[in-house]
């Protein structure tokens, strides 16, 4: 027997299946010309990520857009980084966002034939083809010991030369298989590099799909591909997967630029047409005048769940980060009346590369637009479930009465200008409180501090007769009840009026409303106060008119 083929038959004597097997196993996917596979392949170490959603939501347009498959695979070979249960959490948010994949890990069991989809249940696949590398002389056990790797990098420090595990430095590259089986059956730890045959004096080139042509230092390192816990490095991982999955575009963040011709120097060795790599660019913040990445440690906003618990509406979060993919989406919204993102064409081609800023501002005004033109019914639905998971008491009122909510929530929405009060299901409830009695009898309890120069008996006169307002009619004809009230009192009851000579009256055709408004919603400022006072209904109006009354 050769000694490679001996060497690889000691390292791995289960693996018992060669890389044609697995091509019979994961054979060419049966799609239309143009269908893109793509994949999203979070390891599970803690949240979503903002940028991360990001990726997931291109790699799930790219797929969905051109008539393509999205894979959800969950990268967890780093064990020591994984935290129980964030698989599941990345999937339900991912879903809460209508990110789910057509194929992947789930935690209720793998969905698709080309798994599985989860790192840590593929060894064996790794394994197949290490250890065909290793027949092929392109892979090899390395014996060097942590203090060994040490020495190597003082070495490298002190001659001046670029570090890592490369050409002389390569401790264990040119040992003879011989050397190498003698060391395993003595029980040397050992683990497997890939054997680079590449030059760092020369250059790899490849084709960016969102960058063009990128060009960089060719890989001459022989990086680690199986750790001493069997599992693989993400570098050897992702082109093992990636090529038997079938993927045809790799969308990650751009970090992974530089490590590309690691990447490709591993397809070429295993003669593999490497799929095509389309590098996002980060999400960045301003910090005291510095743009920088979009830090997990340092803002909040780098979670998505600092979103989702605030309550900004998923779609609007992911309508923002369109705009931040294609610089065009906000003028093709705005031309087409129309957030859909289905009915808007993303192109790889059109994102920049320059990360983004991350614009708070931006956002909110997605959101305030989505939220004022969501559907009365899909609104009311949306801030249930939010206030069932993030606001006890407002979740008790909506349960308690529905119909009422959804009054509250319609306040100035059914129409061509909705008003755009919320910007986050979260400022519901605080701007919405006065509408409960028990909430209202607080501020009244306060009091009220009517406009400056209004006597006592004025106001008084004035919620007193205020009671007497007509219900379930035009809104026109309440205000001219209002007006009516107003001039009796003093005020004037044209604009026009009060500027020919202010001096003449109490207050003007605003002020007098102003009196109704703060003796009812407690505050100067609500939306249609008419609207209000119909949702209200006569007695609790009445009721409010006699509390409000000055002592
Ligand atoms: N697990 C890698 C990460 O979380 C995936 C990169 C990729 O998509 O290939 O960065």
């Amino acid at each position: 027997m050769d000694r490679n083929e001996e060497l690889a038959e000691l390292l791995f004597p289960e693996i018992t299946k060669t890389i044609d097997d697995l091509e019979k196993e994961y054979p060419a996917r049966n799609l239309p010309e143009g269908a893109q596979v793509t994949r999203f392949a979070p390891s599970p170490t803690g949240f979503l990520h903002t940028g991360s959603l990001f990726t997931a939501m291109i790699s799930y347009t790219v797929a969905k857009q051109s008539g393509g498959v999205y894979m959800f695979r969950l990268e967890d070979t780093d064990t020591k980084r994984t935290i129980e249960g964030s698989d599941r959490d990345l999937i339900d948010q991912l879903s809460k966002f209508g990110i789910v994949a057509d194929e992947g890990y789930f935690p209720e069991g793998d969905k698709g034939a080309y798994g599985p989809y989860r790192q840590s249940k593929r060894a064996d696949i790794y394994k197949t083809v290490i250890k065909e590398l290793i027949r092929r002389g392109r892979a090899y056990p390395d014996f060097c010991t942590p203090e060994d790797l040490d020495a190597i990098r003082k070495a490298q420090e002190e001659s001046k030369v670029l570090p890592g595990y490369y050409g002389i430095y390569a401790r264990d590259r040119n040992l003879t298989a011989e050397e190498r089986i003698e060391k395993i059956k003595a029980g040397t730890p050992w683990v497997i590099r890939f054997y680079s045959n590449g030059d760092h004096e020369r250059k790899t080139k490849f084709v960016d799909a969102i960058r063009g042509e990128i060009e960089l230092q060719d890989n001459d390192t022989d990086v680690v591909i199986l750790k001493s816990d069997g599992l693989p490095t993400y570098h050897f991982a992702h082109v093992v997967d990636d090529h038997f999955m079938h993927t045809t575009v790799i969308t990650r963040g751009e970090e992974w630029i530089p490590s590309t011709p690691i990447h490709l120097d591993m397809f070429r060795a295993l003669g593999w047409k490497a799929p095509k790599y389309a590098h996002l660019p980060s999400i960045m913040k301003l910090d005291h005048g510095n743009k920088r990445k979009l830090s997990k440690r340092k803002d909040a906003e780098a979670a998505v769940s600092y979103f989702l618990d605030a309550g900004y509406p998923p779609v609007a979060l992911k309508v923002y980060l369109m705009s931040i993919a294609n610089s065009n989406f906000e003028e093709w919204s705005i031309a087409n009346k129309s957030f859909d993102l289905n009915a808007f064409k993303f192109s790889l081609k059109k994102m920049s590369v320059d990360g983004a800023l991350f614009d708070l501002d931006k956002l909110h005004y997605f959101s305030r637009e989505l939220i004022a033109r969501m559907p009365l019914d899909e609104e009311f639905e949306a801030v249930k479930e939010y206030a069932k998971n993030h606001d006890e008491e407002f979740f008790a009122r909506i349960e308690a009465n529905p119909e009422y909510v959804k009054k509250i929530l319609n306040i100035e929405k059914e129409r061509k200008n909705p008003r755009k009060d919320y910007v986050k299901y979260g400022d519901i409830y605080p701007l919405a409180k006065f509408f409960f009695a028990d909430e209202y009898d607080k501020l009244a309890k306060a009091g009220f501090t009517y406009k400056e120069g209004l006597a006592k008996e004025t106001v008084n006169a004035c919620l007193e007769e205020f009671k007497a307002m007509p219900f379930g009619v035009e809104e026109n004809v309440w205000f001219d009840f209002i007006k009516t009230v107003g001039g009796h009192n003093g005020f004037a009851v044209s604009n026009k009026d009060y500027k020919e000579n202010p001096a003449a009256y109490v207050g003007s055709l605003s002020d007098i409303a102003e009196v109704l408004r703060l003796a009812v919603v407690g505050s100067t400022q609500s939306p249609n106060l008419h609207e209000i006072l119909e949702i209200l209904g006569k007695e609790e109006v009445l009721r409010r008119l006699e509390l409000a009354k000055l002592a």
